[in-house]
């Protein structure tokens, strides 16, 4: 196995069992590790700290064990996927009545950095976001089988888009095991398509459930926007909970497609729901004023990389002065952002500057976050990246 040697002092955040080792702090590479590779990174003092996936890029390796005595073989994939879905039967989430999509591994959240992996009814779409995570697919999906011992029938592999272009990797999305193409799958009751080829991320935003849940308790009786609708996640939780007319919209014809799809497939022939195909800020300020008094904004992420973070954080501040403007008074404005650069605070410090602008009374009603089967390690604090406040404006 190739060594990777730090430079003297660069192991502190390892000993905090931090899970990415940046390249600035390697001192050398014992030979020539293919990208993917596991690699033993060692201290200057030539001690073993980690072993994990070699990368050329900002983050050189990405730890899969601080133990010495742990091999990357079979068995270690086969007990990291049983922990996790451990966690998930614990949550309450896998192995549930009236639910079946759930996400089973969520990169360092599950110290398995580069891998995510959602189920979705008997199908698990497994995404690499690492060259190791990639190469490693075939063992992966053998273990994943093994684990989930008959939950699942297919494997879907989608990282296509997920894997650095550089690596010349050209993954192919498509099925590591099964074939299946029954795609309907239950989130708390409710039946979604889930379009695992084509659609955005591995086909569903798994990780707005219980925000889509808090939702239903306020939906009643409203008059509901649901902007960025997506498969219109928020759209059928809003019907289900007895909303007097939802709204959805969406740039992409093919998110209003989806979304007609799912609200028909719960409520079919219900005139309360139309579909949208426009782009938000148009739509926003077309709108009529006191029309909404439920708004749901759900950006994609604004700001991928921290370059971008000033015009992200302008983006959401105009967003929701948009909604803060229009909003019936009495209203509740649920608004989000799902951008890894932008932390909790700046994006909260936007939406009150949106707030402020308008100069009406918004009180906090709840903080939101991503859910626990989207877990963050407390050593990797960067892994929380889900941000959302529920308001009452006057
Ligand atoms: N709320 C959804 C997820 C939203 S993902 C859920 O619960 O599943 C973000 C969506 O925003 C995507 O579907 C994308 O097509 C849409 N989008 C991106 N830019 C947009 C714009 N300018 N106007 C309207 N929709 C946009």
């Amino acid at each position: 196995m190739f060594k990777v040697y730090l430079k003297p002092g660069k192991e502190d955040s390892l000993k905090r069992f931090h899970p990415w080792i940046f390249s600035g702090a390697i001192a050398r590479v014992d030979g020539q590790p293919d990208e993917g590779e596991i690699v033993e990174v060692r201290t200057a003092r030539d001690e073993f700290i980690a072993r994990g996936h070699y990368q050329i890029g900002s983050i050189a390796v990405r730890v899969l064990t601080f133990r010495q005595d742990e091999a990357i073989d079979e068995e270690f994939w086969n007990r990291r996927l049983a922990t996790a879905l451990d966690v998930r039967i614990a949550i309450g989430l896998a192995d549930c009545k009236d639910n079946d999509t759930y996400r089973l591994v969520h990169g360092e959240g599950d110290n398995l950095p580069g891998l995510v992996i959602d189920v979705y009814g008997h199908t698990a779409v497994m995404q690499a976001h690492s060259a190791g995570m990639h190469l490693d697919r075939m063992t992966i999906a053998k273990a994943l089988v093994h684990v989930m011992d008959g939950r699942i029938d297919n494997i879907y592999y989608k990282s296509e888009t997920t894997l650095p272009f550089k690596a010349d990797l050209y993954p192919e999305n498509g099925f590591l095991f099964g074939g299946g193409t029954d795609n309907v799958a239950t989130e708390r009751g409710l039946r979604f398509h889930i379009d695992w080829l084509k659609g955005q991320k591995t086909g569903f935003f798994v990780d707005q459930r219980e925000n889509r849940a808090l939702l239903e308790r306020y939906a009643t009786g409203r008059t509901v926007l649901n902007m960025f609708c997506y498969t219109g996640g928020f759209s059928v939780y809003a019907m289900r909970s007895g909303a007097r007319l939802v709204h959805s919209v969406d740039s992409s014809a093919k998110a209003i497609d989806l979304t007609n799809k799912n609200v028909a497939l719960n409520f079919p022939d219900d005139a309360r729901h139309t579909a949208y195909a426009d782009d938000a800020f148009k739509f926003l300020d077309h709108m009529d004023t006191d029309f909404y008094d439920l708004i749901v904004l759900d950006p994609p992420a604004f700001a991928k990389h921290r370059d971008a973070l000033h015009n992200a954080l302008q983006g959401y501040r105009r967003l929701n002065a948009k909604a803060f403007e229009k909003i019936r008074p009495g209203g509740i404005l649920f608004t989000f952002s799902c951008s890894q650069a932008v932390n909790k605070d700046q994006f909260r410090t936007n939406v009150f500057s949106a707030a402020a602008g308008t100069g009406r009374s918004v009180r906090i009603l709840h903080q939101l976050t991503q859910p626990a089967d989207h877990p963050v390690s407390i050593y990797h604090p960067e892994g929380e990246y889900l941000k959302g406040l529920v308001l009452y404006v006057e």
